[in-house]
C-alpha cells in the first residue's frame, strides 16, 4: 500500500478514504511512470535513422531530448532538413 503525504510526513493510509486516496495516486504513479517509460522507448533512437540513440539532457529529470530527438547537431540539422523538403513536395 502506497504511503500518504501529510503534515508531518509520510504515513500509513488508515482509513478507508485514506486507502482510496493512496490507491489512486499510486494509479496515477504507476500511469506516469509508464507514459514516461513509453516515450523513452520511443524516442530512444535518433529520428535521422543512423542507428544511434538519441541525445538527452541526462542530468534533467524528464530526459528532454537534447537535439529534437536526433544524437547530434549535424542529424538533427539533415532531419531538419528533410521535414523541409517533404513539406516542399
Ligand atoms: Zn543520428
Amino acid at each position: 500500500m502506497a504511503l500518504l503525504k501529510g503534515r508531518f510526513g509520510y504515513y500509513q493510509p488508515r482509513t478507508p478514504e485514506e486507502k482510496i486516496r493512496a490507491r489512486r495516486r499510486e494509479e496515477r504513479r504507476r500511469q506516469e511512470a509508464a507514459a514516461a517509460a513509453a516515450w523513452l522507448r520511443k524516442t530512444r533512437w535518433c529520428v535521422a535513422g543512423c542507428g544511434r540513440e538519441a541525445a538527452r539532457y541526462e542530468d534533467s529529470i524528464g530526459k528532454a531530448l537534447r537535439f529534437d530527438g536526433a544524437c547530434s547537431p549535424e542529424c538533427q540539422a539533415a532531419w531538419e532538413r528533410r521535414q523541409t523538403d517533404e513539406k516542399a513536395d
